[in-house]
This record gives C-alpha cells, sequence and structure tokens, in this order.
C-alpha cells in the first residue's frame, strides 16, 4: 500500500517512527494509504528547519528560484497520473477532475516562478533625500489547507510562498493528505534547498494550532471552514501574525428574465454539483426570476438527471461519492428542514440504488423548488450537492436575497443585458463576481472572500503580495 511521510528539512521521515493512520477510499471504503500521523513536536521541528532555510532561500536571486520553481512544476506534471489517483482514491473526485487539479497546481507553480521575477521595487527623489521601497518575504509560513481540493488550494499558497522566498510547513487535511504530500514531495525533490519545504501532518487542533501559534511562523495562510479561520485569526492575533484566510462560501446563483435559460440552466448544474457541491465557491442558492422560473428549473433537472455517478476511478464518470459520511448526514439534514418548512423535491434527495453504491458515501445530486430564507439550506454552508432555488419579482429584490449572508465569497448573475449584469455586480457583496460565466477564478487574479469568508486575497499578484513585508528605506542624500 502506498505510504504517506512527512517530510522535514528535506528527509521523508520513516513511517515507522510514528503513529499510523490508514486512508480509505470513500468510494467503496477500501484502504488507500498509511499516513504517519505527526505530533506538536514534529511541528516544531518542522518550523526550526524551515527558519534555518529562510536566509538562503530569501537571499537566493529571484531567477534562481523561479528555475527551481519551473523544475518543480515539470515534475509534478511528470507525475500527475500517479498523484491523480491517488487523489482520486483518498478524496473521491473523478478522475479526469483530479489531473485537472495537478495539472493546475504545476501551472500556479509556473505563474509564480515567473510573478516572483517581477517583485520590484520603488525610488522616489524628493528634496529631502532619496526613498526606496523594498518588498521582503515575511518568514516562515505555515500553509494549512482543506480536503476539497487538497492539491490546488496548497499549490496556491506554495507558488507565491516560495516565489517569495519564504519557506514553509504545510499541513494537509488529515483525511486526505495523501496527494498533497506527493505534490510537496515532487517540488522538494525538484532541488530545492532542505528545510525550504517541509510537511507535517496530524489532527488540526495539534499540529495545525502549533503552526498557528508557535512564534516561528509569520504568515499563516488557511483555507478551510469560517469556524476555524476564526479561530486562528484569534490565536495569530497574539502575536500580530500575517494571516490571509479563505473560508466558507454560500454562492448565490441569479436567473433574470432575460437569460439565456439553457445556458443559465447547464452552467448552473455544472457548479451546484461538481465535486459534489464540496466547493466553496458552489452554487448554493438559486435566485429565478418568475417569469422564468419554471423553464429554467425544468431544464435544471434535465441536465441534473444526465449526471453520472460512481467511482471515480471509472471511465466517464461526472459525479463520485462524497468525502465523508459526515458531509453526507449533513447534506440530508439541511434537505430535510428545506422539505419540512415547504421546499419540494424535485430531483435526488437520496443515495443512488444498486450494489456499486453501497459502500461509498454516494448521494444524487438534488434539486429543490420553493426554498426560503427560513430554511437552512439558504443561510448555512451544506457543502454538498443541493441547488435549491427560490423565485424572484425584480432584479433589485434578487440582489437583496442574494447578498443577504454572512458569506462573501461569490457570486453569478445570468442576464441578456449587460448593463444589468454589470450593475448586479457592483452591487453583490462578494469577493467575485460571475456575469453569464459560473467560475469566479482565474489563477490571473485575485481570488477571496468579503464578510466572514475570509481576508485577504489569493491568486494572481496580490497572492505574491500576501507572502511579502513592505519596507521604506530613507536615504539622507
Ligand atoms: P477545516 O477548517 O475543518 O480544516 C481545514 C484545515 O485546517 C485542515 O488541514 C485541518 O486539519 C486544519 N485545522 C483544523 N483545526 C485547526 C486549528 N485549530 N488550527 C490550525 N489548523 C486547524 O475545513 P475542511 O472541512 O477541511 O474544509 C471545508 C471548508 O473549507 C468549507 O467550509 C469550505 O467552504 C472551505 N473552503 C474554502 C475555500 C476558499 O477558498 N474560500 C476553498 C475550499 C474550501
Amino acid at each position: 500500500m502506498h505510504q504517506t511521510h512527512m517530510i522535514i528539512n528535506g528527509e521523508q521521515l520513516p513511517i515507522s517512527s510514528h503513529r499510523v493512520e490508514t486512508i480509505y477510499n470513500p468510494a467503496n471504503q477500501e484502504p488507500v494509504a498509511l499516513v504517519s500521523v505527526g505530533t506538536r513536536q514534529d511541528a516544531q521541528t518542522a518550523l526550526e528547519a524551515a527558519k534555518k532555510a529562510f536566509p538562503l532561500w530569501s537571499e537566493t536571486s529571484s531567477e534562481k528560484r523561479a528555475e527551481l520553481l519551473h523544475s518543480a512544476a515539470d515534475l509534478v506534471r511528470e507525475r500527475a497520473v500517479s498523484i491523480a489517483r491517488l487523489l482520486t482514491q483518498e478524496q473521491g473526485k473523478p478522475l479526469k477532475n483530479a489531473r485537472a487539479e495537478i495539472l493546475s497546481s504545476a501551472d500556479i507553480l509556473d505563474y509564480y516562478a515567473e510573478e516572483g521575477r517581477r517583485n520590484v521595487g520603488e525610488w522616489l527623489a524628493t528634496s529631502r533625500g532619496r526613498s526606496v521601497v523594498l518588498r521582503q518575504p515575511v518568514g516562515v509560513a505555515a500553509l494549512i489547507t482543506p480536503w476539497n481540493y487538497p492539491v490546488d488550494l496548497l499549490s496556491w499558497k506554495v507558488g507565491p510562498c516560495l516565489a517569495a522566498g519564504c519557506t514553509f510547513v504545510a499541513k494537509p487535511p488529515s483525511r486526505a493528505p495523501v496527494a498533497a504530500t506527493e505534490f510537496v514531495r515532487a517540488i522538494s525533490d525538484a532541488g530545492l534547498p532542505a528545510g525550504v519545504v517541509n510537511v507535517v501532518h496530524g489532527p488540526g487542533g495539534e499540529v495545525g494550532a502549533e503552526l498557528v501559534e508557535n512564534p516561528i511562523s509569520r504568515k499563516i495562510a488557511f483555507t478551510g471552514e469560517t469556524e476555524t479561520g476564526r479561530w486562528i485569526m484569534a490565536r495569530a492575533a497574539n502575536q500580530i501574525k500575517r494571516v490571509s484566510l479563505e473560508l466558507g462560501g454560500h454562492s448565490p446563483f441569479i436567473v433574470c428574465g432575460d437569460a439565456d435559460i439553457e445556458k443559465a440552466a447547464a452552467a448552473c448544474a455544472q457548479r451546484a454539483f461538481s465535486n459534489m457541491g464540496q466547493i466553496c465557491i458552489s452554487v448554493n442558492r438559486v435566485y429565478a426570476a418568475d417569469e422564468v422560473a419554471e423553464e429554467f428549473t425544468d431544464r435544471l433537472v434535465h441536465q441534473t438527471e444526465r449526471l453520472r455517478i460512481g467511482n471515480g476511478l471509472e471511465d466517464n464518470v461526472d459525479l463520485g461519492p462524497m468525502f465523508s459520511n459526515e458531509q453526507r448526514e449533513k447534506t440530508k439534514e439541511h434537505m430535510k428542514d428545506a422539505l419540512d418548512r415547504g421546499a419540494e423535491l424535485l430531483f435526488g434527495g437520496r443515495e443512488p440504488e444498486g450494489k456499486a453504491f453501497e459502500k461509498g458515501y454516494f448521494f444524487l445530486p438534488t434539486v429543490l423548488d420553493r426554498a426560503d430564507h427560513k430554511m437552512k439550506i439558504m443561510r448555512e454552508e451544506t457543502f454538498g450537492p443541493v441547488a435549491p432555488i427560490m423565485r424572484f419579482e425584480t432584479v433589485d429584490e434578487a440582489i437583496k436575497l442574494a447578498n443577504d449572508s454572512n458569506y462573501g465569497l461569490a457570486a453569478y448573475i445570468y442576464t441578456s443585458d449587460i448593463a444589468t449584469g454589470i450593475q448586479a455586480a457592483e452591487r453583490l457583496e462578494a469577493g467575485g463576481v460571475g456575469v453569464n460565466i459560473n467560475n469566479v477564478m482565474d489563477y490571473q487574479m485575485p481570488f477571496g472572500g468579503w464578510k466572514e469568508s475570509g481576508i485577504g486575497r489569493e491568486l494572481g499578484h496580490y497572492g505574491l503580495e500576501s507572502f511579502l513585508e513592505i519596507k521604506h528605506i530613507r536615504l539622507g542624500i
């Protein structure tokens, strides 16, 4: 069976030196890998290694760092097939999506290799002297990530962190650490100095907490639940650590009366159900204009019926299992609450039937009609494959409903009137708005949340800046 070792100071720690846990495939409960579980002490050792490596890495030229990052990207691509397979087995997503995730992570490394070369300073001549502004690496970073995109979301942090000249200790999610560790191993194998990249495994409340609380880490880059983010922000406050937090979401999807309904329905199905709805920018609430609501719901159900469910390793599968039984139970609980409060079930709402589905955490993609804001599903993050639809009369009303949330990560609007789209985009309270497109992520552009969806931005040059400190040097000349 595959073995997943921690990487500290350039060494893979022997698995036998630690408590070992088995990772199981959510599609069939078969064992996938053995993982060594670290402790607070391991986190401390890894932080010490990253601290020791920092002077060398931060003083390495941006060209050399770029060269190493490009080599790392090449190695990740070379190993993409095997890493993707492990990702599907530990997380459940279809192999084609797992491959896309690994390849996109390699692209992120390439992107930041070049972005790091553009970390130029500023110069100003005044009557009082001269001023120089430097952007310097913040120091050792703790990179803490969730299970839904364990490699992608780590690459969003690793790329800018290394390009900025920071060293890191990564803590992948406890129940899906396998592919993420392989990703870091490929980077380490590309020839980075020992201690620049480190991975420790273990429980968030122990190993993750040590990374947050230990004075060695100067920056915490975290993606995960809002509750965990709140805790991290509070703990980081003690030492005024830099934090970037990518947290939960509850994204609205508005279908205006003049929208291309076929296109909107296909886009909605894709964004509500892919990765089994376990995406922070998933569609969580659909608002459909009264005059097109019937047609839209029919087409959405039609799109949903066509999705093929199965073990992610099989060919032509669109949706794998959910990641865990807890996720599936939470989805059922939110769905039941909605049905008890008057929602109508149009499709799904149960596990698929058949032997192939018996052992896994499968669930049918689900469409609900007649939803309203009294239902949990319209207020709390379900993180499951459910699209609840609520009807509206005016776009103004739809925007108010969309903004009636503590979250503010992504929002989508479909309309054939570009002025309506732009005006709505300006008013929607979200870090990313898609107008006639169902994805707000483009790695050259900022990504992050408003309100309780987070603080700080990843990707683009914003991602690099979050690993840099600004220094003003005043010259008395
Ligand atoms: P989680 O918060 O439970 O865990 C995320 C990571 O934090 C894990 O590695 C975990 O071990 C660690 N952790 C837990 N407690 C910790 C602590 N006290 N100190 C330090 N680390 C700790 O989240 P999850 O269940 O793995 O992921 C799902 C959540 O992530 C959802 O809420 C989803 O919306 C969010 N998410 C957000 C984005 C985004 O970009 N905004 C992207 C993907 C997922």
